[in-house]
Protein backbone atom coordinates (compact mmCIF):
# COMPACT_ATOMS: atom_id res chain seq x y z
CA UNK A 1 0.00 0.00 0.00
CA UNK A 2 1.03 3.52 -0.54
CA UNK A 3 0.88 5.32 2.89
CA UNK A 4 1.81 8.71 1.43
CA UNK A 5 -1.56 8.61 -0.96
CA UNK A 6 -3.48 5.92 0.86
CA UNK A 7 -4.18 3.98 -1.19
CA UNK A 8 -4.07 0.28 -1.87
CA UNK A 9 -5.39 0.41 -5.53
CA UNK A 10 -5.53 3.39 -8.53
CA UNK A 11 -7.95 3.76 -11.16
CA UNK A 12 -8.05 6.49 -13.88
CA UNK A 13 -11.28 6.72 -16.08
CA UNK A 14 -9.37 8.71 -18.43
CA UNK A 15 -5.99 8.18 -20.67
CA UNK A 16 -3.80 11.15 -20.97
CA UNK A 17 -5.32 14.77 -19.60
CA UNK A 18 -6.72 17.67 -21.83
CA UNK A 19 -5.23 19.86 -19.24
CA UNK A 20 -1.75 20.31 -20.91
CA UNK A 21 0.37 21.02 -18.25
CA UNK A 22 4.21 21.61 -19.16
CA UNK A 23 5.69 19.75 -16.22
CA UNK A 24 3.34 16.75 -16.62
CA UNK A 25 5.03 13.86 -15.45
CA UNK A 26 3.36 11.47 -17.35
CA UNK A 27 5.06 12.47 -20.48
CA UNK A 28 8.36 10.68 -21.14
CA UNK A 29 8.05 8.65 -18.11
CA UNK A 30 6.99 4.91 -17.27
CA UNK A 31 3.72 6.93 -15.65
CA UNK A 32 2.58 7.40 -19.48
CA UNK A 33 4.16 4.12 -21.46
CA UNK A 34 0.80 2.50 -22.04
CA UNK A 35 -1.07 6.06 -22.62
CA UNK A 36 -2.53 5.88 -26.26
CA UNK A 37 -1.97 9.26 -28.21
CA UNK A 38 -4.76 12.19 -27.52
CA UNK A 39 -7.45 11.66 -25.17
CA UNK A 40 -9.23 8.30 -24.49
CA UNK A 41 -12.20 7.07 -22.03
CA UNK A 42 -11.55 3.60 -20.91
CA UNK A 43 -15.15 2.67 -21.87
CA UNK A 44 -14.79 -0.59 -20.93
CA UNK A 45 -13.01 0.62 -17.23
CA UNK A 46 -17.02 -0.46 -15.72
CA UNK A 47 -16.93 -3.72 -16.77
CA UNK A 48 -13.49 -4.39 -14.98
CA UNK A 49 -14.08 -2.72 -12.20
CA UNK A 50 -16.84 -4.64 -11.23
CA UNK A 51 -14.94 -7.99 -11.59
CA UNK A 52 -12.43 -6.73 -9.61
CA UNK A 53 -14.42 -5.04 -7.09
CA UNK A 54 -16.40 -8.16 -6.63
CA UNK A 55 -13.50 -10.66 -6.35
CA UNK A 56 -11.91 -7.99 -3.30
CA UNK A 57 -14.89 -7.67 -1.73
CA UNK A 58 -15.78 -11.42 -1.29
CA UNK A 59 -12.03 -11.56 0.17
CA UNK A 60 -12.73 -8.61 2.49
CA UNK A 61 -9.59 -7.00 0.76
CA UNK A 62 -11.03 -3.58 1.33
CA UNK A 63 -8.09 -0.50 0.35
CA UNK A 64 -8.18 3.08 -0.64
CA UNK A 65 -8.49 3.15 -4.40
CA UNK A 66 -6.57 6.48 -5.46
CA UNK A 67 -8.92 7.50 -7.93
CA UNK A 68 -6.90 9.58 -10.77
CA UNK A 69 -3.45 9.13 -9.64
CA UNK A 70 -2.60 9.61 -13.81
CA UNK A 71 -4.88 11.94 -15.12
CA UNK A 72 -7.66 14.02 -13.72
CA UNK A 73 -11.10 12.51 -13.59
CA UNK A 74 -12.99 15.29 -13.95
CA UNK A 75 -11.91 16.53 -17.84
CA UNK A 76 -14.27 18.54 -19.33
CA UNK A 77 -15.48 15.30 -21.52
CA UNK A 78 -16.10 14.10 -17.88
CA UNK A 79 -19.49 16.30 -18.31
CA UNK A 80 -21.00 14.62 -21.30
CA UNK A 81 -19.30 11.69 -21.09
CA UNK A 82 -19.90 10.76 -17.42
CA UNK A 83 -17.84 8.01 -16.99
CA UNK A 84 -16.27 8.73 -13.93
CA UNK A 85 -19.59 9.03 -12.22
CA UNK A 86 -20.68 5.61 -13.46
CA UNK A 87 -17.92 4.33 -11.72
CA UNK A 88 -18.04 6.03 -8.45
CA UNK A 89 -21.48 4.16 -8.12
CA UNK A 90 -19.63 0.95 -8.72
CA UNK A 91 -17.65 1.85 -5.52
CA UNK A 92 -20.14 2.54 -3.76
CA UNK A 93 -22.27 -0.31 -4.60
CA UNK A 94 -19.18 -2.45 -3.62
CA UNK A 95 -18.36 -0.05 -0.39
CA UNK A 96 -14.65 0.29 -1.03
CA UNK A 97 -13.21 3.88 0.12
CA UNK A 98 -11.80 6.18 -1.93
CA UNK A 99 -8.79 9.23 -2.26
CA UNK A 100 -9.82 11.42 -5.08
CA UNK A 101 -7.50 13.38 -6.87
CA UNK A 102 -8.57 16.55 -9.07
CA UNK A 103 -8.52 19.99 -10.52
CA UNK A 104 -11.90 20.66 -11.32
CA UNK A 105 -15.04 21.96 -9.92
CA UNK A 106 -17.09 19.54 -12.24
CA UNK A 107 -16.63 17.16 -8.96
CA UNK A 108 -19.51 19.21 -7.49
CA UNK A 109 -21.62 17.33 -9.78
CA UNK A 110 -21.07 13.80 -8.09
CA UNK A 111 -20.90 15.25 -4.09
CA UNK A 112 -24.04 13.10 -3.62
CA UNK A 113 -22.34 9.71 -4.94
CA UNK A 114 -19.05 10.90 -2.68
CA UNK A 115 -21.12 11.31 -0.01
CA UNK A 116 -22.48 7.75 0.09
CA UNK A 117 -19.40 6.43 -0.55
CA UNK A 118 -18.10 8.26 2.51
CA UNK A 119 -21.00 6.85 4.87
CA UNK A 120 -21.27 3.42 3.20
CA UNK A 121 -17.03 2.64 2.49
CA UNK A 122 -15.15 -0.59 4.77
CA UNK A 123 -12.78 1.48 6.03
CA UNK A 124 -9.44 -1.00 6.22
CA UNK A 125 -8.25 -1.80 9.65
CA UNK A 126 -5.24 0.12 9.38
CA UNK A 127 -7.17 3.35 9.49
CA UNK A 128 -9.92 2.47 11.88
CA UNK A 129 -8.64 4.56 14.74
CA UNK A 130 -7.61 7.66 12.56
CA UNK A 131 -11.37 7.94 10.29
CA UNK A 132 -14.90 7.52 10.16
CA UNK A 133 -15.16 8.38 6.51
CA UNK A 134 -14.43 6.41 3.32
CA UNK A 135 -13.26 9.34 1.29
CA UNK A 136 -10.80 12.04 0.85
CA UNK A 137 -10.98 14.79 -1.85
CA UNK A 138 -7.46 15.93 -2.49
CA UNK A 139 -6.96 19.42 -4.90
CA UNK A 140 -3.26 19.69 -6.89
CA UNK A 141 -1.72 22.68 -7.22
CA UNK A 142 1.70 23.65 -8.84
CA UNK A 143 0.83 27.18 -7.75
CA UNK A 144 -1.88 29.36 -6.18
CA UNK A 145 -0.34 32.14 -8.27
CA UNK A 146 -2.85 32.75 -11.77
CA UNK A 147 -0.23 33.95 -14.21
CA UNK A 148 2.09 31.07 -13.58
CA UNK A 149 -0.37 28.40 -13.56
CA UNK A 150 -1.93 29.83 -16.87
CA UNK A 151 1.51 29.34 -18.30
CA UNK A 152 2.61 25.87 -16.57
CA UNK A 153 -1.31 24.70 -16.50
CA UNK A 154 -2.74 26.04 -19.99
CA UNK A 155 -5.75 23.71 -20.13
CA UNK A 156 -6.35 23.41 -15.91
CA UNK A 157 -9.36 25.05 -13.93
CA UNK A 158 -7.62 28.43 -12.36
CA UNK A 159 -5.97 27.95 -8.58
CA UNK A 160 -8.79 30.57 -7.70
CA UNK A 161 -11.47 27.67 -9.01
CA UNK A 162 -9.86 24.90 -7.24
CA UNK A 163 -9.54 26.64 -3.78
CA UNK A 164 -13.48 27.67 -4.06
CA UNK A 165 -14.37 24.21 -4.98
CA UNK A 166 -12.15 22.74 -2.26
CA UNK A 167 -13.93 25.28 0.03
CA UNK A 168 -17.15 23.80 -0.99
CA UNK A 169 -16.51 20.22 -0.19
CA UNK A 170 -15.41 21.20 2.59
CA UNK A 171 -18.98 22.92 3.85
CA UNK A 172 -20.56 19.84 2.66
CA UNK A 173 -18.73 18.13 5.25
CA UNK A 174 -16.07 15.89 3.17
CA UNK A 175 -12.12 15.51 4.83
CA UNK A 176 -10.24 17.53 1.88
CA UNK A 177 -6.84 18.69 1.29
CA UNK A 178 -4.03 20.10 -1.07
CA UNK A 179 -1.49 18.49 -2.96
CA UNK A 180 1.62 20.27 -3.70
CA UNK A 181 2.72 18.64 -6.97
CA UNK A 182 5.22 19.33 -8.13
CA UNK A 183 6.27 22.40 -6.79
CA UNK A 184 8.48 24.28 -9.29
CA UNK A 185 12.12 25.08 -8.63
CA UNK A 186 12.56 28.94 -7.62
CA UNK A 187 8.90 30.12 -8.97
CA UNK A 188 7.29 28.30 -6.20
CA UNK A 189 8.99 26.64 -3.88
CA UNK A 190 10.31 28.87 -1.82
CA UNK A 191 9.68 30.01 1.51
CA UNK A 192 7.79 33.13 1.06
CA UNK A 193 5.27 30.84 -2.15
CA UNK A 194 4.50 27.88 0.41
CA UNK A 195 4.06 29.82 3.17
CA UNK A 196 1.02 31.61 0.82
CA UNK A 197 0.05 28.41 -0.64
CA UNK A 198 -0.36 26.90 2.37
CA UNK A 199 -2.46 30.16 4.34
CA UNK A 200 -4.65 29.92 1.47
CA UNK A 201 -5.43 26.64 0.99
CA UNK A 202 -6.13 26.59 5.27
CA UNK A 203 -8.18 29.45 4.66
CA UNK A 204 -10.27 27.11 2.13
CA UNK A 205 -10.73 24.28 4.35
CA UNK A 206 -7.70 22.26 3.40
CA UNK A 207 -7.19 19.49 6.59
CA UNK A 208 -3.83 18.54 5.07
CA UNK A 209 -0.78 19.55 2.72
CA UNK A 210 1.44 17.63 0.93
CA UNK A 211 4.28 18.05 -1.40
CA UNK A 212 6.68 17.21 -3.66
CA UNK A 213 9.47 18.66 -5.75
CA UNK A 214 9.18 18.72 -9.58
CA UNK A 215 10.39 15.57 -12.16
CA UNK A 216 11.59 15.69 -15.46
CA UNK A 217 11.59 13.10 -17.87
CA UNK A 218 12.32 12.47 -21.17
CA UNK A 219 14.20 13.56 -24.25
CA UNK A 220 11.11 13.67 -27.08
CA UNK A 221 9.81 17.23 -28.30
CA UNK A 222 6.79 15.96 -26.22
CA UNK A 223 8.28 14.98 -22.68
CA UNK A 224 7.85 16.79 -20.15
CA UNK A 225 11.39 17.93 -19.30
CA UNK A 226 11.95 19.24 -23.42
CA UNK A 227 8.64 21.21 -22.73
CA UNK A 228 9.47 22.59 -19.15
CA UNK A 229 12.57 23.93 -20.55
CA UNK A 230 11.42 25.68 -23.69
CA UNK A 231 8.65 27.24 -21.77
CA UNK A 232 10.99 28.87 -18.82
CA UNK A 233 13.88 29.94 -21.65
CA UNK A 234 10.62 31.80 -22.94
CA UNK A 235 9.25 33.12 -19.82
CA UNK A 236 11.83 32.63 -16.80
CA UNK A 237 15.48 32.51 -19.33
CA UNK A 238 17.49 32.95 -16.01
CA UNK A 239 16.29 30.45 -14.13
CA UNK A 240 17.28 27.53 -16.68
CA UNK A 241 20.47 27.80 -15.46
CA UNK A 242 19.85 28.01 -11.80
CA UNK A 243 17.50 24.61 -12.89
CA UNK A 244 19.62 22.90 -14.66
CA UNK A 245 21.97 22.65 -11.65
CA UNK A 246 19.54 21.39 -9.38
CA UNK A 247 18.66 18.45 -11.54
CA UNK A 248 22.70 17.74 -12.80
CA UNK A 249 21.69 14.58 -14.81
CA UNK A 250 18.93 13.22 -13.29
CA UNK A 251 15.18 13.29 -13.16
CA UNK A 252 14.85 14.42 -9.77
CA UNK A 253 16.23 17.66 -8.13
CA UNK A 254 19.76 16.77 -5.77
CA UNK A 255 18.80 15.23 -2.32
CA UNK A 256 20.79 18.48 -1.15
CA UNK A 257 17.46 19.94 -2.35
CA UNK A 258 14.63 18.01 -1.82
CA UNK A 259 16.00 17.77 1.67
CA UNK A 260 15.84 21.26 2.16
CA UNK A 261 12.33 21.53 0.25
CA UNK A 262 10.68 19.27 3.05
CA UNK A 263 12.51 20.77 6.12
CA UNK A 264 10.91 24.59 4.97
CA UNK A 265 7.82 22.85 4.62
CA UNK A 266 7.06 20.83 7.41
CA UNK A 267 7.94 23.96 9.31
CA UNK A 268 5.47 26.06 7.44
CA UNK A 269 3.35 22.90 7.94
CA UNK A 270 4.07 23.57 12.08
CA UNK A 271 3.45 27.23 11.43
CA UNK A 272 -0.17 26.86 10.18
CA UNK A 273 -0.87 23.92 12.35
CA UNK A 274 -2.06 21.87 9.74
CA UNK A 275 -1.04 18.17 8.55
CA UNK A 276 1.53 16.88 6.40
CA UNK A 277 0.08 13.75 5.33
CA UNK A 278 -3.69 12.91 4.87
CA UNK A 279 -3.79 10.96 7.83
S1 LIG B 1 -3.62 17.63 -14.44
FE1 LIG B 1 -2.09 16.07 -13.87
S2 LIG B 1 -2.34 14.44 -15.38
FE2 LIG B 1 -3.35 16.28 -16.21
S3 LIG B 1 -1.79 17.27 -17.51
FE3 LIG B 1 -1.70 18.20 -15.46
S4 LIG B 1 -0.12 17.03 -14.38
FE4 LIG B 1 -0.74 15.81 -16.16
Amino acid sequence: MDDWFLSGYSLNPYSNCSFNCVYCYTRGSKYGENQVPGLAAKINAPEVLVKQLKNRARKREYGFIAFGSATDPYLPVEEDLRLTRELLIIILRFRFPLHLLTRSPLILQDLDILKKIGEKAVIPDQFQDKTDTGVVLSFSFSTTDEHLARIFEPGAPSPQERLETMKQCKEEGFTVGAIFMPLLPFLSDREEHLDEMIRKVKESGADFVMASGLTLFGEGPQDCKTRYYEVLEEHFPELVPKTRVIFGNSFAPSRKYQNELHQRFVRLCQKYQIRNRVY
